[in-house]
């Protein structure tokens, strides 16, 4: 093998310091580019940069780029390109920061989608919701991230508050799914065009925030997951992309999927591979960049991840189950953020979801898991 690589990574949050926790094994160094000004990941060479003038001094020293944030100025990650190879291309990182796009590549590759219309003014959002016929889902095309952004209109007479709420130029209008559940599906290709999968998460959303995944799913039909793998294949392949790409897609009560949107990186609902399945997103990841064989896939047992979520609660309590493992992101409490994650595994799902109530319970600000199967 070459010497170990000096990775740069764009954003310095919680993804960014589990990659640099599944990198050091394999002797990486990891230098973070901050453009917020808020890094939390705590770990690595830390360079924030609010006003693009320490570029040339971040690329001094990193031998490859990657990212663990999407919403970045395009233009900043193409002028990377001209100096350091970059994983995934800042191609993923146009198509994946708006929605637009996102549905237009999912139309062109026949992956089906909810119906939806484009809007840009407040007529055109009631005249869409009349057209798509209510509940509708209206969300900004760019900038929303964790149901931010958003709205779900009952009726098409409420589109002047819905287009006041969310104030964005352009909006995406989508039909409400009865959804049964919603799921993921993450795969990862190496630079040679190798692709693995892992099996797909059940996610348990509340107010757009990702509480729970639940991974493999005891009721999934196999059929169902190469559908999910095929779809993600496509996306892979049409993006020539290389690293861990994630697609969010709704399960509907025939069984059939919709894509919802996708990340072009390691996700929250994998973050059940770390403990449970035999190579971790984080890893593989790294491995497809730096054009390393990729590592399997499987899971290892049943696994749910809990997100621990404004309060930390009793955190050593939850240490005392079985087979627990806490990942926290040395960040302060404030309501809605993401501070820890908690992965449980056991051999059976029902003895996970015994494992699931108990950790929920020592949670404060934990919701009552649901999972379609119980
Ligand atoms: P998103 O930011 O697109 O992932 O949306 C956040 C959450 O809103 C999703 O996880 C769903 O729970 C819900 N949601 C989004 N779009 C729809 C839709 N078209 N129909 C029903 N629920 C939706």
């Amino acid at each position: 093998m070459e010497k170990a690589m000096n990775i740069g990574v764009l954003g310095a949050g919680q993804l960014g310091r589990m990659l640099a926790l599944a990198g050091y094994p394999l002797a990486n160094r990891f230098t973070f580019l901050d453009t917020t000004g808020h890094p939390s990941a705590g770990i690595g060479d830390v360079m924030i940069d609010t006003d693009q003038k320490h570029l040339a001094s971040f690329l001094e020293k990193v031998d490859l780029v990657t990212y663990e944030f999407e919403h970045l100025p395009v233009a900043l990650v193409q002028a990377i390109e001209e100096h350091r190879p970059v994983h995934p291309s800042s191609e993923a990182i146009r198509v994946c920061q708006n929605r637009a796009e996102e549905k237009a590549l999912f139309d062109r590759l026949a992956i089906p989608t909810p119906a939806y219309r484009l809007v840009e003014s407040a007529e055109e959002l009631e005249a869409a919701a009349r057209e798509l016929g209510t509940p509708v889902v209206a969300k900004s095309v760019t900038e929303g991230y964790d149901g931010k952004g958003q709205a779900v209109l009952k009726d098409p007479g409420e589109a002047a508050d819905a287009w006041r709420a969310i104030n964005h130029p352009r909006l995406i209008v989508e039909a409400f799914v009865n959804f049964v559940r919603e799921v993921s599906i993450i795969a990862v290709r190496g630079r040679d065009g190798e692709v693995a999968f892992y099996p797909m998460a059940e996610n348990q959303h509340v107010d757009g925030i990702l509480r729970y995944s639940i991974a493999p799913m005891p009721d999934l039909n196999d059929s169902v997951q190469q559908t999910a793998d095929g779809y993600i294949r496509a996306l892979l392949d049409e993006l020539d992309y290389v690293g861990v790409l994630t697609l969010e897609l709704f399960q509907c009560a025939d069984g059939g999927l919709l894509a919802n949107e996708m990340a072009p990186r390691v996700h929250n609902s994998g973050h059940w591979t770390m403990d449970g399945a035999v190579t971790s997103q984080f890893e593989n990841h790294l491995r497809a960049i730096q054009g390393l064989p990729l590592g399997d896939t499987a899971a290892r047992m049943p696994t749910c991840m809990v997100n621990v979520i404004g309060r930390e609660g009793e955190l050593a309590a939850i240490l005392a189950l079985p087979d627990a493992h806490l990942h926290r992101y040395d960040k302060s409490e404030r309501a809605g953020r993401k501070l820890a994650h908690v992965n449980l595994l056991a051999p059976t799902h029902e003895a996970l979801l015994k494992r699931v109530h108990a950790c929920a319970a020592l949670l404060p600000e934990a919701p009552e898991p649901r999972f379609s199967f119980e």
